[in-house]
């Protein structure tokens, strides 16, 4: 193969394929290989060249996943190959998903790139539960926070647990679900109001999205009762959960076709 090769870091928004960007699209169309994760929707695999090599690095039912550097690698080889590489990751490609990193390794290789944003589920899984991350009367100030919380740096916690339980009204916590207990205790601890609405958000923006909320007093029972919600998981912390008893759209709509291709 001839020509500079490039890497797309593309964003396959949250789940809902048809909320992929117009640009996002086309990166895939016109790609010599995809390399995508588990939350990117196996559906907008069906928009690459049938001739696209295909190379998945999520989670296997061993757990074993490809590693990190390996990847970097992988998007670096095949681009100085000559060939287009999209990066296929689900929601956006800087939210959590390592971006930055492989910008950086492939910056540092010489390699041509691009990062093409996604729709993120804390904004769109939210949205599709009837919750508006920010409202005029209950919330002006949003915060993403990895629930993948580091014990191992407490002074810092600390400080983190104070602005999110005293600053921001809107607090969406990715990958938080195995913390939700400690989640809610060191909000309550730091001052947040215990009736605060929590809502957790699973599968958002596609047909088996499920919502359960509560308080923060109450989510945890909440979510005991409600054996359907896996992850992947938003936690919403904040007023603006209470609009979804006037605005929860979506659920009414549910069985509307998803395919892209319809
Ligand atoms: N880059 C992604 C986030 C990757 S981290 C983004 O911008 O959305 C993975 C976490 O994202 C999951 O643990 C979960 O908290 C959240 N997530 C991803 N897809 C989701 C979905 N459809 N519904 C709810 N949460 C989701």
């Amino acid at each position: 193969m001839s020509g500079a090769g490039k890497v797309y870091l593309v964003g396959a928004g949250p789940g809902d394929p048809k909320l992929i960007t117009v640009k996002g699209l086309e990166c895939l169309q016109k790609a010599h290989v995809v390399v995508y994760d588990r939350l990117a929707n196996p559906e907008l695999l069906a928009y690459a060249p049938e001739k696209a090599e295909r190379i998945y690095c999520g989670k296997l039912p061993d757990h074993h996943t490809m590693r990190q550097e390996s990847i970097n690698e992988v998007l670096a080889e095949k681009a100085l190959e000559g060939k287009i590489v999209v990066r296929l990751k689900g929601g956006d490609p800087c939210v959590f998903g390592r971006a930055g990193e492989e910008a950086e390794h492939l910056a540092g290789r010489g390699v041509a790139f691009e990062i093409v944003p996604g729709v993120t589920a804390g904004i769109a899984a939210s949205a599709y539960a009837g919750i508006p991350v920010t409202h005029r009367d209950h919330g002006s100030s949003f915060a993403v926070v990895t629930g993948h919380l580091r014990e191992d740096k407490p002074e810092l916690a600390v400080e983190k647990w104070r602005a999110l339980a005293g600053g921001i009204d809107t607090v969406a916590f990715y990958m938080g679900v195995a913390n939700l207990p400690l989640i809610r205790t060191q909000l309550i601890k730091h001052g947040r109001d215990a009736e605060t609405p929590v809502a957790v958000i699973s599968w958002g923006t596609l047909p088996q999205q499920v919502v359960v909320t509560g308080t923060l007093a109450n989510i945890e029972e909440r979510l005991a009762e409600n054996s359907h919600v896996t992850n992947p998981a938003i936690i919403l912390v904040g007023d603006v959960v209470k609009m979804r008893e006037k605005i929860n759209w979506f659920e009414a709509t549910l069985g509307v076709n998803y395919s892209l291709a319809e």
